[in-house]
């Protein structure tokens, strides 16, 4: 049987999974990734991942990284995501030293998970589909049929997160001002209510008290208004036939899922004709979509 291993690489966890050629998870592995100590000490713990789950069969390794990434390259570009001192890394050329028999494939996490998606779930027989990726930050994925993933002229493209949404608005991680993560994500609900509250709350306990914190109530409306706004632009981008929106906050969307499509529906010139549905594997889908481009490129 072939299998390939599939790292999602986080912010604060690095997943593994050993998959076989259906899709299927056969083992799972997981560790830290102690951002703080630096992009060798995160390297080292992917690599332990990798050994966790290495096992005759394994055809190669693909790792789906935060940031922007070249994926011919396997390094990630000068915007390393939220995790400290990733900009810059060579993760295929320092990953092929510790496992130097092995292919080694490295592509950005939403476009990973939009892979998975594709292929077995919720984006599924779309030809044309925009996939976000509702996390500490925001990911972005464009497929065309065809074409396969949008990367752009340096693979910069795609970037779904930092498209600017409110101009001079809050500094973003990549240096820009304003970016809608700032405004549509995890780290962007935990900032507005810390900003209004001046206490650090986690979002999913946020999300759990809107029905008796007016606070949070109010954050989550501004966020669900946002993610309404920010659907309507991309639709009339690429008028896709599907958005997939997936990612950990996807978790907690009984709180926001239909006022996000009533605010969608209130600001589009036409709302019809296109399908928005939650991803459908979550915590899986980078493991799993990364285990689809070892096959895909080995074949
Ligand atoms: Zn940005």
């Amino acid at each position: 049987m072939k299998k390939a291993i599939g790292i999602d690489l986080g912010g604060t966890s690095i997943k593994g999974g050993l998959i076989d050629e259906g899709g299927n998870i056969l083992k799972k592995a997981e560790k830290d990734t102690l951002t703080a100590n630096g992009r060798y000490e995160v390297l080292e713990r992917i690599s332990e991942v990798i050994n966790m789950l290495m096992e005759d069969g394994v055809m190669g390794i693909a790792i789906g990284s935060p940031g922007f990434i070249d994926s011919n390259e396997g390094k990630v570009l000068k915007v390393g995501g939220n995790i400290h001192d990733w900009a810059g890394t060579k993760i295929k050329d320092e990953l092929q030293k510790k496992h130097p028999n092995m292919s080694i494939f490295v592509e950005n996490d939403a476009n990973v998970a939009a892979i998975c998606e594709h292929w077995k779930g919720a984006a599924k027989g779309y030809e044309n589909f925009i996939m976000l990726t509702l996390g500490s930050g925001l990911g972005g994925a464009i497929y065309i049929e065809n074409h396969g993933l949008v990367r752009g002229h340096r693979y910069r493209g795609g970037e779904l997160g930092h498209a600017i949404y409110i101009p001079g608005g809050k500094l973003c991680t990549c240096g820009q001002r304003g970016c809608a993560e700032q405004y549509i994500s995890g780290n962007a609900v935990e900032n507005a209510y810390e900003e209004k509250t001046g206490i650090k709350k986690k979002g999913r306990d946020i999300f759990k008290s809107i029905s008796k914190d007016d606070i949070a109530n109010e954050v989550i409306h501004s966020f669900s208004q946002n993610l309404g706004i920010y659907i309507t632009t991309l639709k009339n981008m690429f008028d896709p036939e599907c958005i997939v929106i997936g990612g950990g906050v996807i978790n907690s969307k009984e709180y926001w899922w239909d006022d996000t499509i009533k605010s969608f529906k209130n600001h589009s010139n036409d709302s019809e004709d296109i399908d928005i549905v939650p991803a459908k594997y979550l915590n899986d889908a980078g493991m799993i979509g990364a285990g689809k481009i070892v096959f895909d490129r080995l074949r």
